[in-house]
């Protein structure tokens, strides 16, 4: 190790700055933000500063740094980039014993500055020794989308419980688990989902079942996770932290290998996928089947395609954790509607078009459309469909007969946001006939009204579907580096 990693108490003590542009507003803004007494030394401040104007703890002396101003100060930081002002700085603050930092010239440096991830009062820093500050910032990235801003907050309330939980807990040993399966199970979820009382009672709950010397059968817990309709960049922060901690995942047909890939290495996976017609395993089952896993204390990861609660019989799944007092927590996600619309360039609502869209599904109870026809032929409307397409046919006559003008533009996206995305386009008359040209296997979703029609003029969005892929390749790209 090149350099000693820590961190400064500078409050109250002065910080010096000479420069007044992009670099020197940031060194202000983080000096300050730390409780340091800021000087800036320049004719004029860059309108970064802006900001910071009127800061309390801020001055500006409109002159270069000189060496008396350097004596006495904590930090000297040179962000002028004028050669004769770094050198100056530097040796000044050599010659009396300041710490000082030059932007970009290193042997101007007793320290670096590092990339920050800022979850006050939890903060971590980055860096690479000065050999290549692009990849310490794209693991800042990377970091800011793993520790949910909430996290900051988790360690506060971490904090008040400290005292307490070491008067109960007086082995450190045993401490320490505590505050991890605490942390890192329904005490911190409950937490970070939003539920500060919650999270406080179950802490209470855990800590008095420790002291009773009773500390019972850990109950694990059920995350019911939306996976999107496809495409890994597609998922939220949150489901891709929970895929890394889950002991086991649950998953179905939808969820495809570049998303499983993403999930914890060793967890153990459970396919419990439905073809169409081809129950591989009853419903009933695979609710009784998240129960059991929780029973046996393990985090299970429920990971459906799309959205969990649309279409994706997550309500049905929480009704029996809940009969069985099993913690669970719900995380959204893109739903197929919406990404087959972004990803084909048919935007589902429109001032000119649509003020209304409604999803439905063309797969009933039994296979037969029970379907409110009157609410689907509702003009300026977008009907999208899911699980439509072996009923297409059906659908498109009935649809006609029960009075939609049968010119209704009208698509299929087969794969929607996949790399084997396909979009057909059509009318509703047309659309079965086209849909078998094209060998349309699904899964697809249908989308009828007059905003088909925007598809051949956003057509520019298909055309960047090849750039677009790429993209998403070129992002994963950095972290199998790292
Ligand atoms: N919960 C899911 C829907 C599950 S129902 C969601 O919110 O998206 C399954 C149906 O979703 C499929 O029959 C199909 O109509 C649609 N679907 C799922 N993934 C899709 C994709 N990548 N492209 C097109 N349609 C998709």
């Amino acid at each position: 190790m090149d350099y000693l990693p820590i961190f400064l108490d500078i409050r109250g003590k002065r910080v010096v700055i000479d420069g007044g542009g992009t670099i020197a507003a940031r060194r202000a803004e983080r000096a300050l933000e730390a409780g340091a007494l800021v000087e800036v030394y320049n004719d004029i401040l860059s309108e970064e500063f802006h900001p910071l104007e009127g800061h309390k703890n801020l001055t500006h002396i409109p002159r270069p740094v000189s060496g008396d101003d350097i004596k006495g100060a904590a930090i000297a930081y040179g962000a002028s980039e004028d050669d004769a002002r770094d050198a100056l700085l530097h040796a000044a603050a050599r010659e009396h014993g300041v710490l000082s930092n030059v932007a970009d010239v290193a042997e101007y440096c007793d320290f670096i500055t590092p990339s920050v991830v800022d979850r006050s009062p939890l903060v971590v820093a980055i860096s690479s020794g000065g050999a290549a500050p692009v990849i310490a910032r794209i693991l800042r990235a990377r970091i800011e989308s793993l520790l949910p801003p909430a996290y900051g907050r988790l360690a506060e309330f971490v904090g008040r419980f400290r005292d307490q939980v070491a008067e109960t807990i007086r082995k450190t040993v045993d401490r320490r688990r505590f505050w991890e399966n605490a942390i890192e199970g329904p005490v911190g979820d409950l937490f970070l989902s939003g539920s500060a009382a919650s999270a406080e009672k179950q802490l209470n709950a855990e800590l008095e079942a420790v002291a009773s010397g009773n500390p019972g059968k850990r109950i694990g817990e059920v995350y019911l996770v939306g996976a999107g309709p496809g495409d890994p960049d597609l998922l939220t922060f949150r489901a891709l932290r929970l895929m890394q901690r889950a002991d086991v995942v649950v998953y179905d047909r939808l969820v495809g290998k570049d998303i499983l890939a993403l999930m914890r290495r060793d967890a153990e996976r459970v396919y419990v996928g439905k073809l169409p017609k081809q129950h591989t395993m009853q419903q009933e089952d695979i609710s009784q089947l998240l129960v059991d896993l929780a029973l046996e204390g393990k985090r299970v990861l429920r990971l459906k395609g799309g959205d969990p609660f649309i279409f994706g019989r997550g309500g049905e799944e929480i009704e029996k954790l809940a009969a069985h007092d099993i913690p669970f927590q719900v995380v959204p996600g893109v739903t197929a509607a919406a990404g087959c619309a972004a990803y084909s360039g048919i935007p589902l609502t429109h001032r000119d078009h649509a003020q209304s869209c409604v999803f439905v599904t063309a797969h009933g109870k039994d296979g037969v459309l029970g379907l409110d026809w009157d609410v689907l032929i509702r003009p300026q409307q977008t009907v999208a469909v899911y699980m439509g397409l072996s009923n297409l046919g059906h659908l498109a006559r009935e649809i006609v007969e029960k009075g939609l003008d049968p010119n209704t533009p009208a698509a299929i996206v087969d794969n929607g946001t996949r790399e084997n995305q396909k979009v057909v386009v059509g009318t509703v008359t047309t659309l079965e006939e086209r849909a078998q040209a094209e060998g349309v296997k699904g899964p697809a979703i249908i989308i009828i009204g007059s905003v088909v029609g925007l598809h051949d003029k956003l057509e520019w969005f298909s055309k960047r579907e090849e750039a677009h892929y790429s993209g998403y390749r070129m992002s994963l790209q950095p972290q199998d580096s790292l």
